[in-house]
């Protein structure tokens, strides 16, 4: 990138200023929010010798449980590794149907195909993208064992209606760490909860995942599949620990969790503002809402908005890759494919700048207000 700014100098040339090279930055879709804060105990966990699973890792798992209400937690190393270890610890296998949405990242998809269940996808709510509860109960059958309710984009999905069904609950709460539900965290309500750490995520530890629940005996079932070491019977075990460098990294971002939800709050506030006069959908709004993402809806070609915001070195996205029909080849999800064609993602985190995020909200008016006219 810096290279540009070069390109007219002779030897012995002063290197520009680095306001000069300001017209190249770009400004990523995602960033982590990491500095001193976390290098730190992440050092001293490096200095101490003690490395893997251990005291860290416990400790982080009481401070995310101790947060969410759940009574313990387990870490291990992914979001999608957690889904696995909480399906095998409800013994759902071949034969099992597992109900979850068609909108969401295809992590939850393989992590189904993993225990060899089949995948019965539904469809999500036209509003709030999330998984649609009228809809669920019509997927209903005999061999249904758990419904995976994913949190997207921040917004608690409406859990009661799905909860009353009275199929077990799985809570994905990759993308909604510290969002509320009528007053109760995410994560707390259904039979188990997953959380992920990936690096893009609400806190990060680069990679990790956790499972939270009331369960003691789910729980136990998901520590001991987690690791294969020291065990008498001949059980299929995984490798799926974190480490404590990565629980010392998570345990000093999860106190800033409080600091962070504001951040992005106050971010969506401005960008809500400064949208309003767009003839364009907003996010839902939402007390419990922590917006992971800050999803915008057009009625236009999203995919060519990605490109004019690229140019001005801004990066957006679709906030899901691919529905999950379109992976099972199969067809039905009118919604989705809707929610699909309309949906971009902006960049919304906590190291964001005031001058980034008013760079962000002139383009993006920019650009919008001249595709509108
Ligand atoms: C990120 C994510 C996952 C998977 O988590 P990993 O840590 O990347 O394995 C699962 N579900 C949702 C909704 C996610 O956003």
């Amino acid at each position: 990138m810096a290279h540009l700014g070069y390109l007219s100098m002779s030897d012995g040339d002063i290197p520009p200023p680095r306001r000069e090279r300001a017209f190249l930055d770009v400004i990523p879709h995602s960033r982590p929010t990491l500095g001193k804060t976390e290098t730190e105990p992440v050092s001293r966990v490096i200095l101490s010798g003690h490395i893997a699973q251990g005291r860290a890792v416990s400790d982080f798992e009481h401070s995310v449980a101790r947060v969410i209400g759940t009574r313990e937690a387990v870490a291990c190393s992914s979001g999608t590794a957690a889904l696995h270890l909480t399906l095998l610890a409800m013994k759902i296998g071949a034969g099992d149907e597992v109900v979850f949405p068609s909108y969401v990242c295809s992590a939850v998809l393989h992590a189904v195909r993993y225990v060899g269940a089949d995948p019965v996808l539904a469809e999500a709510d036209p509003v709030t993208c999330n998984i649609d509860p009228q809809d669920v109960r019509k997927r209903l059958t005999p061999r249904t064992r758990a419904i995976i309710v994913p949190h997207l984009f921040g917004l608690a999905a409406d859990l009661k209606p799905i909860i009353s069904l009275g199929v077990p609950v799985i809570e994905d709460c990759a993308q909604a760490l510290g969002a509320d539900y009528h007053g109760r965290k995410a994560g707390s309500l259904g039979h188990a909860a997953i959380f992920s750490f990936y690096a893009t995520k609400v806190i990060t530890t680069g990679e990790g995942g956790m499972v939270l629940s009331d369960s003691r005996e789910l729980l136990n079932r998901v520590r001991d599949a987690r690791e294969y070491d020291q065990k008498k019977d001949p059980g299929l075990r995984y490798n799926y620990k974190m480490t404590d460098m990565q629980a010392a990294m998570g345990l000093v971002q999860m106190k800033q969790l409080p600091s962070f939800i504001e951040k992005r709050r106050s971010i969506a506030k401005r960008y809500d503002a400064a949208f309003n006069k767009l003839r364009i959908g907003l996010p839902p709004e939402d007390q419990g809402h922590i917006y992971y993402r800050y999803v915008m809806r057009l009625r236009g070609d999203v995919a060519s908005v990605i490109e004019d915001l690229g140019r001005k070195g801004i990066r957006s996205a679709r906030p899901v890759h691919m529905p999950l029909h379109r992976y099972l080849r199969t067809e039905g999800y009118p919604l989705t494919e809707r929610i699909w064609n309309e949906s971009l993602s902006i960049p919304i985190y906590p190291s964001l700048t005031g001058s980034e995020v008013a760079r962000i909200m002139g383009s993006v008016t920019d650009v919008l207000r001249r595709r509108i006219s």
